[in-house]
This record gives C-alpha cells, structure tokens and sequence, in this order.
C-alpha cells in the first residue's frame, strides 16, 4: 500500500461492507479501529473479530467529533438499506453531513487519506445508462429517498471542499448495490429478502412488476477496490463507480434465486416504492483503468455463496 502508516479507521465498521472490510484490513497487518454506533450494524458482526490482535471497536455516534489517530479513515457509516435509512431520516442526513464534517476533521488533523462510502445513489432514477461518473444525477429532492441520496451528495460536496480548501487527500467511491455473506436479515434489501423468503418457502415479495434493473456486486470484489482507491495518489479524489456492470431486472433475480434454492415459493406482486430507480448499471471503466481492478464473481456463484450463508443461520 502507499501509505506509509497502518492505523486504520473503519466508521460503519460492524455493518455489512464494514465488518468485512475491517476483516480483510486485519488480515493485511494493519490495526485497526471500527467506529459504530450499532444503528444497524451489530456487535455480533464483528465479535469474531474482538480477538484478533491490531482490533479494536469503538461505541460512538459520527455526528460527534472524534478524537482518534489515523493513518486511513473509511468513513462508511450511514444506513445502507432503503427501509433503515428511511426509518429516521434527519438521523440519516445528519450522519451523512454532520458525521462527514467531523470525519473530514479528523483527517485534517492526523493527515489521513479519507475514502468517502458514497453511492450509485447520487445518480437517483438515471436518465442516462449506464451512468458514468461525469453523470450528474436525477435526484427529487424532497421524495422519500432523498434523506439518503442528497445527505450523500453534500457528503460528496464536503469532501472535495476540504480536498480543495484544506488539501485533504480525498477519495470518493460510488458504491453501487453490494451484497454477500454477512447481509443483515430484516433490513430489505432485495438480495436478502428474497433469499430468506425462498429458503423459507414463502412468497417472493417483487414490487411493481420487476422489470426494475440493478447491477450486484459481490462483497468480496467491493472490499477489494475499496482498499485498492486508498491507495491511489494524493491528487487522485475520485468520484469513482464501483460495481458490477451485470445488469439484471429484479423479475430475473426472483427466478435465479428460486431457482438456485430448489425453492417452491411463489411470486406475489407489491406495490413499487416511490421514486424506485427503473435502471442502475455502472460504467466502471474508469475504476478498471485507474485500480487496474475488476470484478471476479459473477451473480451465480455470488448468490450460491449468499444462500449457503442464509442456510447456515437457519
Ligand atoms: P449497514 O447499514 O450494514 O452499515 C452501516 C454501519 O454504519 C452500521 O454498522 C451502522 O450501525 C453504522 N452507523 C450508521 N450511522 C452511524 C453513525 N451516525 N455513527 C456511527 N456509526 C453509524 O450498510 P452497508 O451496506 O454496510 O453500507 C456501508 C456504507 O456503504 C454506507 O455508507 C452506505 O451508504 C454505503 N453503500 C452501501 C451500498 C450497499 O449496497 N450495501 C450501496 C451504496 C453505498
Ligand atoms: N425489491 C423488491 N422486493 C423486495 C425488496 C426490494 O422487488 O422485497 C426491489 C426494490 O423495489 C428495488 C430493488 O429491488 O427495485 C432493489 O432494492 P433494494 O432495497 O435492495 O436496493 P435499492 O437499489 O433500491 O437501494
């Protein structure tokens, strides 16, 4: 890695990409400290972790300043579901903007590189596809979404403001829709929903008539190019997509998933979710050139993966 110390900071370490993130940052050798306030994350996703040396979880709230030194900070704490960033929204938006400046602060002061978990989700229904990172978006501003989308969008905006005010070495992932072993049950995501319903036999809740697309990447391929963009020079600041370009409608999804589980469930259909992207695909050419990077699990062996995880909590 480029950066000359090990300490690292995970904020949102004991959630689903943090708790794997820090898992792999300490099996590189470096310490690091996972920052959480358990909103959604849990103890239990990082308790195999508490015995490793260089591991230390930290109970505590982003929207308050943080004392701590860094050498690196992944500053991924914010709800990452529909349903739980929706659940308390102005907590939501203060975690995105109140939590970015104390983050950004602290990397001020201890001179780490930051790298921003932002997401596919500044671009909100795109009119453009696949969306490229020159895209600037399509975001309603006052719909049910936007306690998340544009809490992210002014994160993004803090960010470079420090990176050009106060020469903060900056990094801007654009997550896009991630999933994998250690996805919390319960908290809506399609992946997961549709997984626990199917083991489970009972309906496959699609809303509206599933011809909505998302593209998956696995969790494995995401903590990759997450560590891979910290690494990247002083001057590079991103936004950067990254993300699996393999597109795939939701109605497409529900029929792998039956049909990977040996299921007998049936689909029902549900209403679809205000303001419900229709199409989200990323150009990840950019992410492919700059972190010599790209995905490797493909969305079958991913899901098998997924399911044997689900299974195994039965
Ligand atoms: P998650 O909800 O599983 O994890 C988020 C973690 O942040 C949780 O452990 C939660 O307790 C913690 N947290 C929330 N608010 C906090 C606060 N104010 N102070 C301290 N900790 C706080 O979500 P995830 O899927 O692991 O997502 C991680 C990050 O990646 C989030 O910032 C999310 O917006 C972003 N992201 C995720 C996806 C995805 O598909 N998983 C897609 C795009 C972006
Ligand atoms: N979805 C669905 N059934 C579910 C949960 C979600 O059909 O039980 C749809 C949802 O409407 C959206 C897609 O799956 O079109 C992805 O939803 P998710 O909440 O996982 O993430 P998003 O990409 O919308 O943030």
């Amino acid at each position: 890695m480029r950066y000359s110390g090990n300490n690292i900071v995970v904020t949102g370490g004991a959630g689903f990409i943090g708790s794997h993130l820090c898992e792999r940052l300490l099996s590189r050798g470096n310490r690091v400290v996972s920052v959480d306030n358990y909103i959604t994350g849990s103890r239990e996703n990082i308790a195999h972790l508490e015995g490793v040396g260089g591991f230390k979880a930290m109970e505590h709230d982003i929207t308050s300043p943080l004392y701590l030194e860094a050498d690196i900070i992944f500053n991924l704490a914010c709800p990452g579901s529909p349903v739980s960033y929706q659940q308390n929204a102005i907590r939501t938006i203060k975690t995105s903007v109140l939590g970015s400046l104390n983050i950004l602060g602290l990397a001020k002061r201890t001179g780490a590189v930051v790298v921003q978990a932002s997401t596919s989700e500044v671009y909100g229904d795109p009119e453009v596809h696949p969306q490229p990172e020159s895209y600037y978006g399509n975001v309603n501003p006052t719909g049910p979404r936007a306690c998340y989308d544009e809490g992210k969008r002014c994160a993004e905006t803090l960010f470079m403001s420090y990176h050009l005010q106060h020469g903060v070495d900056v990094k801007i992932a654009r997550i896009f829709n991630t999933y994998g072993p250690g996805m919390m049950p319960g908290d809506g995501r399609v992946v997961s929903n549709f997984i626990i319903q199917a083991l489970e036999g009972k309906d496959i809740t699609l809303y509206g008539d599933g011809g909505q697309s998302r593209s998956f990447i696995y969790i494995d391929d995401m903590v990759e190019a997450l560590i891979k963009l910290a690494s990247t020079p002083y001057r590079y600041s991103g936004p950067l997509n990254i993300g699996n370009p393999e597109e795939i409608t939701m109605k497409a999804l529900a029929h792998k998933i039956i049909s990977l589980t040996g299921s007998l469930s049936a689909i029902t259909t549900h209403p679809l979710p205000a303001d419900d992207p229709v199409r989200r695909r990323p150009d990840i050419g950019k992410a492919m050139r700059d972190l010599d990077w790209a995905p490797s699990t493909d969305i079958e062996e991913g899901l098998m993966r997924t399911i044997h995880y689900f299974r195994q909590m039965e």
